[in-house]
């Protein structure tokens, strides 16, 4: 048996700096607690390189005299919590004092800090985890915090870096998480020099939320409140016709920290279901103020997760809220009528075999479809997204919007059969500032795929032509969600967003569910459906259409 020796202070901070530093981030998030903590007013966050290069949070909150500068970076060093019972009543974001040894253990930091009646500022630079110089710094009120090269002395974490641009996301969603958490406290954001967030102080979560995000979301929002025992709900909630593909707007927080907890998310959806289709999601925003004895914010590292003392109350409480507001309805309702039944004869595609299902390995029908002759095919129009061919041979259910889905993503990722058209008046696009950037970011992957713009003014883009087959599109509900899907996808590489890509502008413009198809429209489809690579699947892997042969009805009827 080897021998066991206590770890030096340096080696074990950086060890638990694994846990509360996983990427530039963290780091913005951890420094803006502190100045939030402090009690600041006016928070602004500089960097360079997505955070890599360079993180500075300056304040303008209580500052620290010297002797408790110099014990900010000790482990465990905190002024937030003095005893055991302060920990199950917590009213700060910080309490573990953990945060500052833990990135100075990684990186090299610099602390101005100084208090506007002290005779002296301080600054305390930390080289290699532990080297300190202090020397005397300016009076004013507040504390500086300069994060430079982050995971410098850590290769194999700094190399687990992603892009600038994932990271400058990450960054953006730590910023808006605070700012719509703090709407007294102004908020600003410069990355290379450039204005990327810069809110100053609201007068509630309502004018908060429409200096992030605009008015035109906003209007996408209706706001509840309930109170319970010792527990206060307020939230903006997504109307019913505006759920989204993704799961991209869906923040909780718990006394003011962003948080992921399943019990709140559950009632939501809970909420929701049956009110929007199964593969759209709740937008929403909502925060819960707890009597701090009644929530343990001390299960994660990075203070992320929260456990309640009693889920059910919380759970019942959004649900009541929710429920109360759905059913008052929206502007707009979403069922339309099914369109009478209607037999049709025509000329199809189909043809249909004798040999019974083959299923792949995914398990998927391989074999939906033969073709030799051109028989006779009904189409029959069943309802939703549904169209039923009748064959000789057998019946085939396609569904049209995958279908469709599957004919555009190809002719988008070929990108030579994409026709371009100019707009006839350039539109001009507001977006809220983590899409906008990704779209910036990403001008020429979406130059190849025909949608020509360039920025115009704060988180403004200007459109001015698009692809021939997305002209009539909403271009600003398509420019989200092709940057949803491209933050989805970040770090997967360059291939995968192209397909990522190609599908979002595809289901964008695919015919959508409800819509009851011509006949001819749904000729049209079927046959350039044939045409396709992959006829079978839609680009996300669903089916596009099933065939039941005669032999499939034998079985099904128990007649084999
Ligand atoms: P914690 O926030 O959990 O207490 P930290 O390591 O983040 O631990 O910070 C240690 C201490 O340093 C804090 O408790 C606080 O007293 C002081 N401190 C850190 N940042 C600031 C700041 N921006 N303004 C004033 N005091 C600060
Ligand atoms: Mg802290």
């Amino acid at each position: 048996m080897s021998e066991i020796s206590i770890l030096p202070e340096f080696l074990i901070n950086k060890i638990a700096a694994g846990e509360v530093i996983e990427r530039p981030a963290s780091v913005v998030r951890e420094l803006i607690d502190n100045s939030i903590d402090a009690s600041a007013k006016k928070i602004s966050v500089e960097i360079l390189h997505g955070g890599k290069q360079l993180i500075r949070v300056i304040d303008d909150g209580e500052g620290m005299d010297r002797k408790n500068a110099s014990l900010c970076f000790e482990r465990h060093a905190t002024s937030k919590i003095k005893s055991e019972d302060d920990l199950f009543n917590i009213f700060t974001l910080g309490f573990r004092g953990e945060a500052l040894p833990a990135i100075a253990s990684v990186s090299k930091v610099t602390l101005i800090t100084s208090q506007p009646d002290s005779p002296n500022g301080t600054k305390i630079e930390i080289r290699i985890g532990y080297e300190r110089l202090i020397t005397d710094a300016p009076v004013w009120r507040g504390t500086c915090v300069e994060v430079r090269d982050i995971f410098y002395n850590t290769p194999a974490r700094r190399k687990f870096l992603k892009s600038v641009s994932t990271e400058l996301s990450h960054i953006i969603d730590v910023v808006t998480q605070k700012a719509l958490s703090y709407p007294e406290i102004s908020f600003s954001l410069i990355h290379n020099g450039r204005d990327i967030i810069s809110v100053p102080e609201a007068g509630s979560r309502r004018e908060r939320f429409i200096q992030l995000y605009g008015e035109e979301l906003f209007n996408e929002f209706f706001d509840a409140s309930e109170e319970g025992d010792g527990i206060k709900l307020y939230g903006f909630f997504s109307f019913i016709e505006f759920a989204r593909a993704t799961r991209n707007y869906q923040y909780i927080f718990v006394n003011r920290r962003a948080v992921k907890n399943p019990t709140v998310s559950h009632a939501v959806y809970n909420a929701y279901s049956g009110l929007i289709p199964k593969d759209r999601h709740p937008a929403f925003f909502l925060f819960l103020d707890i009597n701090p004895r009644k929530v343990d914010v001390n299960v994660h590292p990075a203070k992320r997760e929260v456990r309640f003392d009693s889920p059910e109350e919380i759970h019942k409480l959004i649900t009541s809220s929710l429920d109360k507001n759905l059913s008052k309805g929206s502007p707009v309702t979403m069922m339309q009528d099914t369109p009478s039944y209607e037999w049709t004869e025509t000329r199809g595609p189909f043809a249909v075999h004798d040999s019974g299902p083959v299923f792949d390995s995914a398990g998927f029908q391989t074999d939906i479809l033969t073709y030799g002759a051109v028989p006779h095919a009904r189409y029959f129009y069943i309802g939703e997204s549904f169209i039923a061919a009748i064959t000789e041979g057998g019946l085939t259910i396609i569904d049209q919007h995958a279908a469709h889905e599957r004919i555009l993503y190809e002719k988008f990722l070929k990108k030579t059969s994409v026709e371009v058209e100019n707009l006839l008046f350039p539109a001009r696009i507001e977006l809220p500032v983590r899409e906008y950037n990704v779209i910036m970011d990403n001008k020429k992957l979406l130059h190849d795929f025909g949608l020509d713009f360039d920025e115009f003014g704060l988180n403004n883009v200007i459109v001015r032509a698009l692809p021939r087959e997305l002209l009539k599109a909403d271009i600003k509900g398509l420019l989200l969600d092709i940057a949803s899907g491209i933050l989805e996808e970040q770090g997967t590489g360059k291939e995968k967003l192209i397909h990522t890509t190609a599908a979002r502008l595809a289901c964008h413009k695919a015919v959508r569910g409800d819509e009851g198809l011509k006949q001819d429209e749904i000729t049209r489809l079927l046959s350039e459906l044939e045409k396709t690579e992959m006829p079978d699947r839609c680009p996300h892997g669903r089916p596009t259409r099933i065939h039941f042969s005669i032999r499939d009805l034998r079985r099904l009827f128990k007649r084999e």
